[in-house]
């Protein structure tokens, strides 16, 4: 490797470490009794965004589409500690369910301090087929139920200085291959929330508003779909989740997990001509 691309790299990491370590303390104690609404929570990087909020004493509400699971979820939740575990079925590909939703936190809750939107429908991996539809719902599902249920529940988190938490993908900041419909919802969850984030602060919001950034994560559904197809060492879930939940609860507006995404996005411009194959070349060998 030549010792420029070394340099840049070292200098890269040392400013990283650096934002880090000036990053503003996490006070676990700041969430014993806090109002949170987590979708997506049956299973994955949401069911242990619930379980990390279980254990620090939070009052949570999980939805995902499936009641049984969400009900063994929320039970586990109780047993971990949680002041208030409820769940509520909804489908966020319908019209009216992300709505009822955060209706049912803020009523059961009493108002919201954390709105954690992590949900994603099922797509597939695989070129593009031409199939219309499915990004069609797929948008539905990824993105304009996280902007429903934001501004639904925007008027209860600025009243309580509340966060709202967006669960993103690296995929939504630089486009791969297989993933045309997921990568561009999160493309469009990037930038609305993104745009909004600029919006609140000119209006001196009480709001903070945090963009997670995620690479590969070991959920069950992430690996059922790269088997075969890419050989990497995933990041575990539940760290995701604990590092999801640090950021919301210190109100910044970003977090890239693991580390190796941040380098991804400050690099993509910088070798366009190799970028739609970047984003594997690293999940795969910056381990
Ligand atoms: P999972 O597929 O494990 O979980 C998805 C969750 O969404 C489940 O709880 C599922 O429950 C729910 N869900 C699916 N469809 C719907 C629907 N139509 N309406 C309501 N809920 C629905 O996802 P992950 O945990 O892997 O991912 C969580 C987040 O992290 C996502 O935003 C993803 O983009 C992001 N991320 C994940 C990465 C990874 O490698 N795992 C990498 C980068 C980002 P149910 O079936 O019961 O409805």
């Amino acid at each position: 490797m030549g010792r420029l691309i070394k340099l840049l790299l070292a200098s890269i990491c040392v400013a990283f470490l650096a934002v880090k370590w000036t990053s503003p303390g996490f006070d676990a104690e700041s969430l014993r009794g806090a109002r949170v609404l987590v979708t997506g929570a049956s299973t994955g990087i949401g069911e242990q965004i619930a379980y990390h909020y279980a254990r620090y004493g939070a009052q949570i509400v999980i939805t995902a589409r499936r009641e049984k699971v969400l009900q063994q979820v929320s039970e586990k939740c109780l047993s971990l500690g949680a002041q208030k575990a409820l769940y509520i079925a909804g489908d966020m590909a319908s019209e009216s369910d992300p709505d009822k939703v955060v209706d049912f936190a803020l009523a059961k809750l009493g108002g919201l301090d954390y709105l954690v939107l992590n949900h994603i429908g099922s797509s597939p991996f695989s070129m593009w087929d031409g199939d219309v539809e499915h990004t069609r719902w797929l948008m539905k599902v990824n993105f304009f139920s996280y902007v429903q249920m934001a501004w639904k529940a925007l008027d209860s988190l600025e009243q309580s200085k509340g966060s709202l938490v967006i669960v993103s993908s690296v995929l939504g900041k630089m486009p791969a291959p297989f993933v045309a419909p997921y990568t561009s919802t999160k493309f469009a969850l990037n930038g609305f929330f993104g745009a909004l984030q600029h919006e609140l602060s000119m209006k001196k919001s009480n709001v903070s508003i945090s963009i997670c950034t995620l690479g590969l994560i070991d959920t069950d559904s992430a690996m059922e779909k790269i088997r075969g197809i890419i050989d990497a060492k995933p990041y575990p879930a539940t760290e995701a989740a604990l590092n999801i939940i640090i950021t919301g609860a210190t109100r910044q507006l970003e977090l890239y997990y693991p580390w190796s995404t941040y380098i991804m996005n400050l690099s993509k411009d910088w070798f366009p001509s190799t970028t739609g194959k970047k984003t594997c070349f690293f999940l795969v060998y910056l381990k």
